[in-house]
């Protein structure tokens, strides 16, 4: 083993030794970085702890080639703590010391991988690829040179030749995908690396895996492994299920019998074992019964190991070159402590579609609990019906006969905590809806059906006295509950200790009734400000959390934890800037940035009508002039267009305005929630003259090329509702900051949205079509040159209603 002086050089070590001097001779963790020839060149210490230990964040670990800490006994021999952090670390080439107070003894209990040079990819021989006669003009009908693509190419090589993180916005048409899964494909298996790309929706997913990649190999000549990654919880569990064939009792109702008989026969035939290869949504109840995961998996002591689903997608993605995952798997496996997550270890990441990553931590950050939660979590658990069920029953029967008094008394305490639910949540009822006034008739018509009626949970909202005696303490009682049955169980399993697969659903159970305990507790921690609670009141209460700043937690987990990071979007600037995308998800490197826009001739392929006298949202008579310009621009068109709306209450006003006389002119009308989806876009699709009126979800990540979408009309400008608590939370914590809450957010969001919902309309060089903005809020307003600044370069038409009616000749 080396000794300190072959490691250190003399003027680290006074560093490394001051530092520890100043921490009273406590341990101290410092992160190191090594010169070429393999010395300790730079030290940065992190952590300090005291004379037994120090807190290790493995998010700092991931930028350094060393990680270095002191034993203040002596004592070089690793503890299990280092060993575990080292072997963590090993993962991911990066070493671990561990040295005496004093400097003169250094235990080297991992060797940093010392990187090699990287080496470059060929930049040109890429570009010619995607260039006109080159391979993929052979490969591709319709091919069309794109210089954007060309450039992309350029950038992204740059980026990962460098090290330099890169934003790049990416104009609709410029064939993004290949921008930078050539370059990234080439680097990685040049360097032997893997990248892993995330993306905000599946159809992406999809095509990246079904078309892109497999071009990508054409193009490149080069064979490569390349893996979905989705979720575990999207796999089935062919151990759960060969259980669960024993155990029908255990579930619910006959219906959930059939639902399971049906899994049970499709896992025996399906390749994949996921979700999205079954062909029917299964209800949750079982669905959850059956699903893989990581509590209650045997690992390699399964006896379906080798068949395993999950196991064989894992396996396949530690060889793999490239990774494709969502943004929401990426953060779940972000939050978990580096070397137990589910994605093999990864060091370069692409985020595509990363103008939704703010929106997908906030989603995975946001925690929502009810009665019917807590009580679909203890059916599975125990339940007493016509019949009796649960898990209980089925661990009733492999416990010894001695202990069976126990599962009697957890029965016992399943059965009042059923009842301390009910009870407590008839009274949160009274109690929020008093607070809300609120009728159930007008709960179900207000302003956003879909939101109901919600109070945000606050000091200021509450009575503290009577928030304490009614919901706090009921609630904490709740959880007292849960607590219980995890006290019991833990009890219950010391008992049974050879049957690991009775003893793994314990640990799920306590996992998940803990989860439930530490929800319940967070949720009446109102003082707590990083996190937004509310309770929403539709039926019945539903408790909410969220979290209201989650730039820190992507910088941490996400963005400092890589070596570097590509984040591509059609959407990423607000007047050709990107700081505000930087803001909101802690982007604070030296990143490169570069817009590339569309190759698209929108001065003869688009027009944007805005009429000047669009009716004000505030008049009284808004609905009835709205819908009336609606129906005259959809009869222009005759039908082929989108109707992007920003509320339920607009939507349904219009469409109960206008849909009759619409329909009698022969032109379809589809409405957003009267069908799934993805049955209104086939339709839409196939009929040439139907019209679609949507809210959220249809202003992004919807592709209609052709004439058949040759109209888009945006409603309203998509502000968010300053009402909605996440919303309003983050305008506080900017104003609490002395920002504009306005300015530095609402605004560049709605900015952002419009530029999703126009780009709706334009998907290749072929398409013409129409943008109508039907609020004047664009013209009037000061800040509407922030969205006309924004809007592509198409022909700008601002005029009267009427004017732009005559002016109507463009297909
Ligand atoms: S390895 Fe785990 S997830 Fe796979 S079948 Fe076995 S228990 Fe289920």
């Amino acid at each position: 083993m080396k000794t300190i002086e072959e490691l250190f050089n003399d003027e680290i070590l006074e560093m490394m030794k001051t530092e520890i001097t100043q921490a009273y001779g406590n341990e101290v963790l410092f992160l190191g970085w090594l010169d070429e020839s393999g010395m300790v060149c730079k030290v940065e210490p992190v952590a300090r702890g005291n004379d037994e230990c120090v807190s290790f964040p493995y998010e700092w670990g991931m930028k350094c080639h060393v990680v270095i800490h002191n034993h203040p006994d002596g004592q070089l021999s690793p503890s299990g703590a280092d060993i575990s952090i080292a072997s963590t670390l090993a993962q991911w080439g990066i070493g671990f010391y561990i040295v005496d107070n004093s400097l003169s003894n250094v235990y080297v209990a991992v060797e940093p991988v010392l990187q090699k040079s990287i080496l470059a990819v060929d930049v040109d021989g890429l570009v010619k690829l995607v260039s006109e006669g080159g391979k993929l003009s052979q490969l591709l009908d319709g091919f069309e040179e794109r210089s954007g693509q060309k450039e992309m190419i350029r950038m992204v090589s740059e980026s990962l030749n460098t090290g330099s993180p890169a934003l790049i916005e990416a104009g609709t048409g410029i064939g993004k995908s290949m921008g930078y899964l050539l370059p990234s494909v080439s680097w990685a298996l040049k360097n032997n690396k893997r990248v892993v790309i995330s993306t905000a929706t599946i159809n992406l997913q999809e095509q990246l895996i079904r078309k892109d990649i497999p071009l990508v190999k054409k193009l490149l000549e080069v064979d490569f492994d390349y893996v979905l990654m989705k979720g575990r919880q999207n796999y089935i569990c062919l151990r759960k299920v060969e259980e669960l064939k024993k155990e029908l009792f255990t579930f619910f109702d006959e219906e959930d019998i059939d639902q399971f008989n049906l899994l049970a026969e499709w896992a025996l035939k399906t390749d994949d074992g996921s979700l999205t290869d079954l062909g029917f949504i299964p209800k949750s109840s079982v669905w959850d019964a059956v699903c893989s995961e990581t509590i209650t998996c045997l690992g390699n002591k399964c006896e379906f190991y080798g068949r395993c689903f999950f196991n064989r997608v894992k396996q396949k993605a530690a060889k793999s070159t490239l990774i494709v995952t969502n943004h929401h798997y990426l953060i779940a496996d972000s939050s978990l402590p580096p070397g137990t997550g589910l994605l093999p270890p990864y060091q370069y990441l692409v985020l595509d579609e990363a103008h939704k990553i703010e929106d997908s931590a906030t989603s995975y950050y946001t925690t929502q609990i009810d009665r019917y939660y807590l009580i679909r979590v203890l059916r599975r658990f125990y339940f007493k019906k016509k019949r009796e069920g649960g898990f209980l029953l089925y661990l009733l029967k492999a416990i010894p006969e001695e202990e069976r008094e126990t599962i009697d008394e957890l029965i016992d305490m399943t059965v009042a905590l059923y009842g301390e639910i009910q009870s407590t949540f008839d009274t949160i009822d009274v109690f929020v809806k008093d607070l809300l006034h609120v009728e159930k008739r007008e709960a179900e018509l207000c302003e956003s059906v879909v939101h109901g009626k919600l109070l945000e949970l606050k000091e200021e909202n509450l009575n503290m006295d009577e928030w304490n005696r009614v919901v706090l303490r009921a609630l904490l009682s709740i959880r007292a509950g849960f607590d219980r049955l995890v006290g019991f169980l833990e009890k219950i399993k010391s008992k049974i200790n050879k049957n690991e697969f009775l003893i793994r659903q314990i640990d799920g159970y306590c996992a998940r009734f803990s989860d439930i305990s530490s929800v319940l507790s967070s949720l009446v921690s109102i003082e707590d400000r990083s996190f937004v609670r509310w309770v929403e009141y539709k039926d019945k209460s539903v408790f909410y959390m969220a979290m209201v700043d989650v730039s820190e937690v992507l910088k941490e987990t996400i963005f400092r934890r890589v070596k570097n990071y590509i984040l591509t979007s059609a959407t990423l600037t607000v007047e050709n800037n990107f700081s505000f995308i930087e803001r909101r998800i802690g982007i604070e490197n030296e990143v490169m940035e570069c817009i590339f826009p569309s190759p698209f001739d929108y001065k003869s392929q688009m027009k944007i009508f805005i009429p000047t006298d669009a009716p004000d949202p505030e008049n009284q008579a808004y609905i009835q002039q709205h819908a009336e310009m609606i129906y005259r621009f959809i009869m222009l068109t005759g039908g082929g267009a989108f109707i992007l709306f920003t509320s339920y209450k607009t939507l349904n006003g219009v469409v109960s305005l206008i849909r009759d006389k619409i329909e009698e002119r022969g032109i379809r009308v589809l409405v957003q929630g009267e069908r799934p989806r993805y049955n209104l876009l086939e339709d839409f699709k196939e009929d040439i003259h139907s019209v679609l009126m949507g809210t959220e979800s249809f202003w992004e990540g919807v592709d209609v090329p052709g004439h058949t979408l040759r109209s888009v009309i945006i409603s309203k400008l998509p502000f968010k509702v300053p009402s909605d608590p996440v919303i309003k939370a983050r305008m506080d914590k900017i104003a609490s900051e002395f920002g504009n809450p306005f300015i530095d957010y609402l605004l560049p969001l709605a900015v952002v949205k419009m530029k999703q919902g126009i780009g709706r309309l334009i998907r290749n060089r072929r398409d013409r079509g129409i943008i109508t903005i039907l609020d004047s809020r664009i013209i009037r307003k000061s800040y509407g040159k922030v969205f006309l600044n924004s809007l592509p370069p198409a022909e700008l038409v601002v005029d009267s209603f009427e004017n732009l009616i005559k002016e109507f000749n463009f297909f």
